[in-house]
């Protein structure tokens, strides 16, 4: 059972719903694409990529009973997840890659705010910069795609 000791953990706003990780993300940065900003309404957004079997849903079963879902109409290979509460959208499934995503800021806080496990989940880069609704000034590298499989920007 090693290899599922939950290594990150986070929920929706309410807690209705709730999940845990168990592997390092494959892919952690921030998201300036369109579908993004539009999905999350914010000008960009912290997104993980794991391979499904790391992920859980923790809250209590059956789980389908709090989870609405959308499927994208533009990629319905994406399943996004999100609490039948408070709407707030925390995962997203791609049964082309068998990849989940989740979204930063849902993952659980310390008393101070600081998210727990940053050391592991905090992003390496900015993918999808070319459509960036502001600059960001900070030491990542800048992608107008996905980090090292498209053109560098800064
Ligand atoms: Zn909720
Ligand atoms: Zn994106």
């Amino acid at each position: 059972m090693a290899d599922h000791v939950p290594l990150l953990q986070g929920s929706c706003f309410c807690q209705a719903i709730s999940y845990a990780v168990s592997a390092l993300p494959i892919l952690s940065a921030y998201c300036h694409c369109t579908s993004c900003q539009r999905l999350t309404s914010c000008p960009f957004t912290h997104t993980m990529h794991f391979d499904a079997s790391a992920f859980t849903w923790t809250h209590p079963e059956p789980h389908e009973s709090q989870l609405d879902f959308y499927d994208n109409i533009l990629k319905p290979y994406k399943r996004r997840f999100r609490c039948k509460t408070c709407g707030v959208g925390v995962a997203s499934r791609n049964s082309n890659t068998n990849h989940i995503s989740i979204w930063g800021a849902t993952l659980d806080r310390n008393e101070d705010g600081k998210i727990l496990g940053w050391d592991i989940a905090k992003p390496t880069a900015h993918q999808f910069y070319g459509t960036r609704m502001l600059d960001v000034k900070d030491d990542l590298t800048k992608w107008e795609g996905y980090q090292s499989k498209s053109n560098r920007l800064d």
